[in-house]
């Protein structure tokens, strides 16, 4: 075998001495479009807890994910040591989009605030086209760090300046920018949805819009801030639709693109400590996944790559000291706990309503637990929800915030291998950098 693999590393390099001589060794890829996909907080528990959320209890095998099927490693999520090793998404993001550690908040810089590239403006420095999809609005932590380069996450309006501002070889960093955030977009100071449509984007702001795109370049920007909860959005496939239409529009680039995919609200939903939001986002996630994974089999020369860039509310598949897990009644709920609370009329409490909406009947405990919060109000109403489901499936938490366990690193289409084993979550922007021949 060492023979085999010595043999096939010198054909290899006869093969690109005779083929390339004035190419840099980075250039002989097979890579002309890359989809990097975040999901946001998609620690391990939550990709185990979606194989079990989805499992056919009807059949005794357990049936596999996408996210089993494409599985290709694992990756450290530490930010800078100036922040300990518990990183926040905007360290992540810049570790992932830059392959720079920096500390928590940071957004395209490093530990000395100096703005680094990011593998995005590279692919846009070579031609190819570029956007985001995200289920946040389009300004938040993770997209940001691939679009601009401010100190601070909380900088909004700045870093929606630079969406419009920062050129690459005179062009827009991205082409396509789908996700929320209207009210950074469209403000009192500055109108950045107009100057967009000026320079010739179209805008959106409906899903409907997406069928309808008839530009190489386009923002839509569907809600104030973040989407709504996938339980509660009219398109609960959110994130697939928006990814079809984006790449319908990215591969007419003969140049290849660069897409950003986050599946953002993973992260809300750990951070509400929310399983079933969790779940019913892991889940239009899924369908994104598995949508691509057929444009793949279509152009082999893909690469899309996934990770999380930390877990989020230290989330357990069983808990209080029993080995049990029941994730049936997180099935059939109509709309999200904190919507099922808002819904509630503020001076009557409709048990009936909230059993119809959870899709299971409240016993008269869980209904007496649910009016005395109802009597304080629908935050207390949405937190008691999601607390007695909690109780039913028998869901753990330990944080509303982050942990530093490895996220797990996913990689199908041309050259995934690269992304195998134990890695750091810079070396995924590292290699992608090189294999955009940078
Ligand atoms: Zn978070």
């Amino acid at each position: 075998m060492i023979i085999n693999n010595y043999q096939g590393a010198l054909l290899a390099l006869l093969t690109f001495t005779l083929t390339a001589p004035c190419a840099s060794a980075q250039q002989q890829t097979s890579v002309k479009n890359i989809i990097m996909i975040v999901g946001d907080g998609m620690g391990p528990a939550y990709t185990s807890a979606y194989r079990y959320f989805r499992d056919n209890a009807a059949t005794p095998d357990i049936e596999q994910t996408v996210f089993d099927r494409i599985l290709v490693g694992r990756a450290s999520t530490s930010p800078a040591s100036i922040s300990g090793y518990v990183t926040d998404s905007a360290a992540a993001a810049t570790a992932l989009s830059t392959g720079y550690k920096t500390y928590n908040g940071a957004i395209g810089m490093d530990v000395n605030k100096q703005p680094q590239q990011s593998v995005l403006e590279f692919a846009k420095s070579i031609n190819k086209s570029t956007g985001i999809v995200v289920t946040s609005q389009i300004n938040h932590a993770t997209p940001a760090s691939y679009l601009s380069h401010v100190k601070s996450r909380d900088m909004y309006n700045d870093i929606a300046d630079q969406y419009f501002d920062r050129r690459i070889n005179g062009h827009f960093s991205a082409d396509i920018m789908l996700g929320g955030g209207k009210v950074y977009f469209n403000r009192d100071d500055r109108d950045l949805s107009n100057e967009f449509s000026a320079a010739g984007f179209q805008y959106l702001d409906k899903y409907q819009g997406l069928s309808q795109i008839n530009s190489p370049q386009v923002l839509g920007l569907f809600a104030d801030k973040g989407l709504p909860w996938a339980l509660d959005d009219e398109q609960s496939q959110r994130l697939k639709t928006m990814t079809i239409a984006a790449i319908r529009q990215l591969s007419n680039n003969k140049n290849g693109f660069f897409l950003l995919i986050e599946a953002s609200q993973i992260d809300w939903a750990g951070h509400a400590n929310d399983i079933a939001a969790a779940m019913a986002e892991m889940d239009d996630l899924s369908s994104t996944v598995t949508w691509l994974e057929t444009f793949v089999a279509s152009q082999p020369n893909t690469l899309v790559v996934m990770t999380a860039d930390h877990s989020t509310g230290g989330l357990t598949i069983g808990a209080n000291d029993k080995y049990q897990w029941t994730p049936d009644n997180i099935k059939n709920l109509s709309a999200s706990p904190e919507t099922i609370a808002n819904q509630q009329n503020t001076t009557d409490f409709d048990g009936q309503q909230i059993s119809q909406q959870l899709g299971f009947s409240l016993t008269s405990d869980e209904l007496k637990i649910l009016r005395q919060a109802h009597a304080i109000d629908s935050q207390a109403l949405t937190v008691a929800i999601r607390q007695l489901i909690d109780v039913r499936t028998n869901t753990g938490w330990t944080t509303k915030a982050h942990t530093a366990v490895d996220a797990p690193v996913f990689a199908f289409g041309a050259e995934k291998e690269r992304f195998s084993g134990q890695i750091d979550n810079t070396d995924i922007a590292k290699t992608i950098f090189k294999l955009l021949g940078k």
